[in-house]
């Protein structure tokens, strides 16, 4: 990429702005201009490069005075509807009708940023004009902040009879985030180690207070707060800076500057450390044992500091970043735990922390688990750090510098917020590279300088929270009834006519929200046409070379900044399904034990010194052209600098031929930390979770799909930890098996994107590899798949206080004609009728369908929802919407240029070297793509309500359901519907 000229002097006035000051930013081939706003103080940083995919970002401080999530709340509500776009929820509208690379807006703790980003020029200024409407203008109706926030229904429609609930969108996305222990552990840890700030609130809600946010409190703090002197917009991308100015002249033209009270203040510091101990709830039959989180946090440094931050990023890479540093090692030898959770340096707020934490250990070992971090910490402080550590943490914030990462521009709006917004230079650290080079400096000085910051912030500051998290069994069922009998009070004390008022609320906000946008409200929005859309997608430029042992090569051709990326795909065909479940393990095994003749510690320092990062994954789907040419891919992946690529190779070498399993003892560590991340992630997982469950009578594909990463992967996982001593020899010869499996060259293709020299170093080397491999043939193996003979209605329970439910229908491969039809189909009902009905009128916090043509199957999906029948109905409900829907060519024009956009998503290099080569195996050749993106633009409504409804007749009657929740959950809903109950089964790691 070009760097552009420096064009804007300071003190140059123009459109009403003053420019400040202008800077070259060579790391980033760009140029900055912070510029004011002289009328209201507005303050704007443009960082112009010559990347076309363009971001508008706008900023505003809104610290919170309480839990009710105010800040967030306003944050969905602002994008409801505006003076100039009055329709009901332009921000959906746009999803579905632009070419946004990113739409989104994001709560913080201190602030709320809406960024929006386009490769397309007037896509961009459409969007940043929909968003500047939104928060200078928004409507903020009543109703609005009902359905975002809460309000009060009866459980059964009208009926005055049944339980008072609450009910609304952000409500039940804080309950959602509140059911998981590490998004109760973050909570706990930010109100301990701030009790006296705004940090110690928090700005999303939490789920008991949110009722307590009244409307004209709601209005004020927008009032108050969303100013443009108290905005700070970020820009980025080629289009020049007066064009922007000149957009948002009359956007800030017609405010009066003004005094903003929105002062972050400083914690006062404690002389003290402090301790505290709360629970978290697990399900009711669940052992206790092994389930507690042990952690300790620190308030250690200045946001706005970037050479602090930067220094705090290197420590914590000295101490935690791979699987040798001495911290984590000390942490994990210790059995206090089994992994890490929640751990490492944390900024981007005013005052920077430090954490640490074990997950999967016992309540009633904190004081152990405290000596064991201060006695580790002395002794590392003392002389415990090499050169050698300090030159690989180095390097790994190199590539965090270099790395032009997919969402690029997202991430230097971070980078450059992070100090701005605290009064700093907001370029700081977008210039990485120079800091990095004064930090090396100020190192070479003085040698022992982390070891003197592990002193003084760490071990000698007082200013430091013990944090104990124990599991509960009772405590989900002891909250819900606390929580009825709140509701059940508060009932008693309305009175006839109080009740009859909530029937008659509910009934207007479902009368509003039922009502659809009038054709005239949706014109005022801004909105590209299909024809100017590109009439071809975006390709990966791509060579293939053979190698000479007939090895593909790939090379794509895609600017990477002096970062080197290599995939290695490997054909599975001919694996023996009862091995598919353990190439997870595999993986964790690549990245966690030894190597040739290297113990993992020593490998972990090699990967550490030279790459930055190896990793191994595995993929299920189908060929394009040919439905029944299943792929089942497994996936080596690499990252490194040009001076790092040979070195870099050995490594890569090593742990492709000669991963070594036969440490025992560091094995089960690995299965006790990937058990521990099953709990962990479980709740989070949930729509995955039964998704794969519902699925896996679909085709053999997804019952390996399920395999790999569904609920028998967390049951294997949990097996293999039980009984580690009983199975652990069959366990390392299944591993065996699969090494011997995949050294075979005709199983191999590869990838690369980066600099000529390392093309090079890769080709001799790969071919030298080519040589040692073996050249079996590729033998098909005969499936043990079988398909259902009904489809399935199940559940799976776990400890979640909101429930997520699927459904999976039969769909034909993505070979099929209507394939793109169905695509934008999918999207048309996604932010159409699952959102209208699952998500506004249902308060769940999020619901989609999705048509997969590599898998053959329809999914429906609701997130953090309140519901289960209700939701399972409106799924059931779609072939009588398709059947009656009347779709105008406008409506079908928007669903095609949001799933065109696809086509027209930025090509950043890690993600092109992997998707280069899924799309060269998978046989999506250039003209598949131009094929399948001519036929999206073409859509017409007759042809796709007929594409619709020709599979929903054809395949409703095969559709599986999953729901999961929490027990108690699931079997309320089969009280209420018991001619199709739900086959409940709890979703748990322990053995029976
Ligand atoms: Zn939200």
């Amino acid at each position: 990429m070009r760097m552009p000229e420096i064009v804007l002097k300071p003190g140059e006035e123009l459109e009403g702005f003053v420019v400040r000051a202008a800077a070259p930013l060579p790391g980033l081939q760009a140029v900055a201009y912070e510029i004011e706003h002289a009328g209201t103080g507005a303050r704007l940083l443009h960082v112009h490069s010559a990347d076309a995919e363009n971001l508008f970002a706008i900023a505003f401080k809104t610290p919170p005075a309480d839990d009710t999530g105010v800040p967030h709340i306003l944050e969905h509500s602002v994008l409801a509807g505006s003076a100039k776009f009055p329709v009901k929820d332009p921000f959906v509208e746009m999803l579905k009708m632009s070419m946004a690379t990113f739409i989104n807006a994001m709560t913080y703790g201190d602030k709320t940023v809406y960024p929006v980003s386009s490769n397309v020029r007037q896509d961009f200024y459409n969007l940043a004009e929909v968003y500047c409407d939104a928060v200078f203008h928004p409507t903020l109706a009543p109703e609005t902040f009902k359905q975002e926030g809460h309000h009060l229904e009866f459980l059964r429609k009208g009926d005055r009879a049944s339980e008072l609930i609450v009910k609304g969108i952000v409500y039940n996305e804080m309950k959602g985030a509140y059911s998981s222990a590490e998004g109760l552990l973050a909570r706990y840890c930010e109100q301990g180690l701030f009790p006296d700030t705004l940090y110690g609130k928090d700005s999303g809600g939490d789920p008991h207070c949110i009722p307590d946010l009244s409307y004209p409190d709601f209005k004020r703090f927008h009032r108050a707060l969303y100013h443009p002197s108290n905005a700070y917009i970020f820009i980025y991308g080629d289009i020049p800076t007066r064009e922007h100015l000149a957009f948002l002249r009359d956007k800030l033209g017609a405010f009066k500057r003004r005094k903003i009270k929105a002062e972050i203040q400083r914690q006062p510091r404690w002389s003290e450390p402090r301790c505290r101990c709360e629970a978290y709830p697990i399900g009711r039959n669940e052992p206790t044992g092994e389930k507690a989180y042990l952690t300790l946090h620190w308030l250690v440094g200045d946001g706005a500091d970037a050479l602090d931050v930067m220094g705090w990023s290197i420590l914590d890479y000295i101490l935690l970043g791979n699987e040798a540093a001495p911290l984590k090692k000390a942490l994990i030898d210790s059995k206090l735990g089994a992994d890490l959770s929640f751990s490492g340096f944390n900024s981007g707020q005013l005052e920077t922390t430090f954490h640490l934490g074990l997950k999967g250990g016992e309540a009633g070992r904190q004081e152990a688990f405290l000596k064991l971090v201060l006695e580790t910490l002395q002794k590392i402080a003392d002389g415990g750090i090499t050169p050698e550590m300090v030159a690989a943490a180095f390097q790994q914030a190199a590539y965090h510098n270099l790395e032009i990462q997919p969402l690029y521009p997202l991430r230097l709006m971070m980078r450059s917020y992070a100090t701005w917004l605290y009064g700093a230079d907001p370029l700081s650290l977008l210039r990485a590279g120079e800091l990095l080079a004064e930090l090396r400096r100020r190192y070479e000085a003085e040698p022992a300088l982390f070891g003197r910051l592990i002193r003084e912030r760490l071990l000698d500051n007082p200013h430091r929270l013990l944090l104990v998290l124990a599991p509960d069994r009772e405590l989900q069922a002891k909250q819900e009834a606390e929580f009825a009998g709140r509701m059940e009070k508060q009932k008693s004390r309305l009175d006839h006519r109080a009740l009859a008022k909530i029937v008659k609320e509910q009934e207007k906000l479902e009368e509003l929200q039922s009502r659809p946008n009038s054709p005239e409200a949706l014109a005022t929005l801004p909105q590209l046409k299909v024809q100017d859309l590109p009439p071809r997608p975006k390709h990966i430029p791509t060579t293939v070379e053979k190698l000479d042992g007939k090895v593909d090569l790939l090379r794509n051709d895609v600017f990477a900044n002096g970062v080197n990326y290599l995939e290695l795909d490997i054909n599975l065909e001919g694996l023996p399904d009862e091995l598919y479940a353990y190439l997870p393990l595999y993986g964790d095994c690549i990245r966690k034990m030894g190597a040739a003749g290297l113990n993992y510690l020593q490998v972990a320092e090699r990967v550490a010194a030279n790459t930055g990062g190896i990793g191994f994954g595995s993929a299920i789907g189908t060929h394009a052209a040919e439905p029944r040419r299943c792929l089942r891919r497994a996936r080596f992946t690499l990252k490194t600098l040009d001076e790092k690529i040979a070195p870099a190779l050995d490594i890569l070498r090593d742990l492709f031929f000669e991963p070594d399993f036969r440490d025992t003892a560091r094995l089960k560590d690995v299965l006790l930390q990937a058990k521990a991340w099953h709990r962990s992630s479980l709740v989070e997982r949930g729509v995955e979770l039964a998704t794969l469950h519902a699925s896996r009578g679909l085709s053999a594909e997804a019952a390996l799909a399920e395999a790999l990463g569904g609920a028998p992967q967390m049951r294997l996982i949990g097996k293999l930890a039980g009984q580690y001593g009983l199975l652990q020899p069959d366990l390392a010869a299944k591993l065996e098996a699969i090494r011997a499996f995949i050294r075979n060259r005709k199983r191999l293709t590869a990838s690369f994107t980066g600099s000529n020299s390392a093309y090079e170093e890769v080709r001799r080397r790969l071919g030298a590899w080519v040589k040692e491999l073996n050249a079996d043939a590729i033998q098909d193996q005969p499936s043990s798949f079988k398909p259902l003979e009904a489809p399935l209605r199940e559940g799976l329970a776990a400890p979640a206080n909101v429930a997520f439910c699927t459904q999976v229908l039969p769909a034909p491969h993505r070979s099929h004609p209507d394939a793109p039809l169905l695509q934008v189909a999918g999207r048309m009902l996604s932010l159409g009728y699952i959102w209208d009905e699952v998500r506004i009128k249902g308060g769940a916090y999020g619901g989609g369908c999705g048509y997969d043509g590599s898998r053959r199957a329809w999914y429906f999906f609701s997130y953090r929802d309140p519901w289960i029948n209700r939701t399972l109905q409106i799924f059931d409900g779609l072939t009588t919407h398709v059947r009656q829907a009347e779709w105008t060519q406008a409506e079908i024009d928007r669903a095609i240029i949001g799933t065109a956009k696809n086509g027209e998503r930025p090509i950043r290099p890690s993600e092109a070297t992997g998707q280069a080569l899924w799309r060269h195996v998978a046989g999506e050749t250039i003209e598949f793509r131009e094929r399948q993106h001519t036929a999206i633009l073409c859509a017409t409504p007759r042809e796709i309500k007929r594409a619709m409804l020709e599979q929903l007749e054809a395949n409703s009657s095969g559709s599986s359901v999953c729901v999961f929740a929490s027990r108690e959950k699931l079997e309320n809903a089969n009280k209420e519907n018991a001619e199709a109950p739900l086959a409940v089964q709890d979703l748990t790691l322990e053995q029976s």
